[in-house]
């Protein structure tokens, strides 16, 4: 079976799957994406995603290439032609091919790309077991980063170092000495009165959906729940570290930069969030709880 990509209102070959090459992507970063995860064939919290992709969109000032609900179809469709049950799905709009030149051109179709792909969750669960390493670099990106756009370079370049020092992440941190959040995760810590705290949404970060997704069953579940800024020390003090994202879901951090957190070892509150939040994937997908991989 071949992987299938859709690409501007085809569904074709990955390996045939193309842009032009004058692409505003290609060329100037100037697209927006998401990415959802998969868990038993289902989108996991699709709504917040296109909520998500909405404002992105509004922001970078691009019309929707389709209505939602149609966007939503061919989400479905890209996880069924490439029978995704446990994974991801990729989608990218930009504003088209075109003459390059800075300013928006007057009359480009815009591109819309998406991509599935099958990824145990069982590597995440191996991980959340023994929990990962973060390194701490400064945060050079734009000031935009509530935006969801292509442009990751910064991302790029933090996430090579990071794996270069053998870690899973970087948390990037901005001039006043505040982690904003991961090169590719939202960064969360369990402070020393026990609450669960993680920066609040501003253009300073993005707001993952995850983030939202976790804010929410710990509240209903009664945690003790704080929105503020966090200092690299300050984390590496606390009783517990951990990362979300759609792809990795919530990970407890065991060391950041040469420090230990905690005892070294995958802290209650992180092991409790991800059951939360397994929770809630199963409920949201339909799938059993087994399937979260969680
Ligand atoms: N911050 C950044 C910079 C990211 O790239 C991501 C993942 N796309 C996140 C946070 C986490 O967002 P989500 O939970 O929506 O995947």
């Amino acid at each position: 079976m071949f992987r299938i990509a859709y690409v501007n209102g085809r569904y074709l070959r990955h390996d045939h799957a193309l842009v032009h090459v004058e692409d505003r992507g290609f060329q100037f970063a100037d697209g927006v994406y998401e990415v959802c995860a998969v868990v038993g064939g289902a989108l996991v919290d699709a709504g917040p995603h296109l909520d998500r992709l909405d404002r992105s969109l509004r922001e970078v000032r691009m019309p929707w290439p389709m209505s939602r609900s149609a966007m939503l179809s061919v989400m479905r469709e890209v996880v069924r032609r490439n029978r995704v049950r446990d994974g991801s799905i990729y989608l990218q709009i930009t504003r088209g091919a075109a003459r390059r030149e800075f300013a928006f051109p007057q009359d480009a179709v815009q591109s819309v790309v998406m991509t599935a792909r099958q990824t145990s969750h069982n590597k995440s669960l191996a991980l959340a077991e023994v929990g990962v390493k973060v390194i701490s670099l400064p945060d050079i990106r734009w000031a935009r980063r509530d935006i969801k756009s292509v442009a990751l370079l910064p991302n790029v370049l933090s996430k090579q170092q990071a794996k270069q020092a053998g870690a899973y992440e970087a948390w990037l941190v901005d001039p006043e000495g505040y982690v904003t959040e991961g090169s590719s995760s939202n960064a969360w810590i369990v402070d020393r009165d026990g609450n669960i705290v993680t920066r609040s949404v501003s253009n300073a970060i993005l707001s993952g959906i995850t983030r939202w997704a976790v804010l929410e069953v710990a509240r209903r579940a009664g945690v003790a729940v704080v929105e503020r800024k966090f200092s690299v020390p300050e984390a590496q003090a606390a009783r517990e570290a951990f990362l979300t994202s759609s792809t990795s879901f919530v990970l407890p951090i065991v060391q950041i930069d040469e420090e230990m957190v905690g005892n070294g070892h995958p802290g209650p509150m992180a092991g409790q969030l991800r059951q939360l939040f397994a929770q809630h994937v199963a409920k949201e997908t339909g799938a059993k709880l087994a399937r979260t991989g969680l």
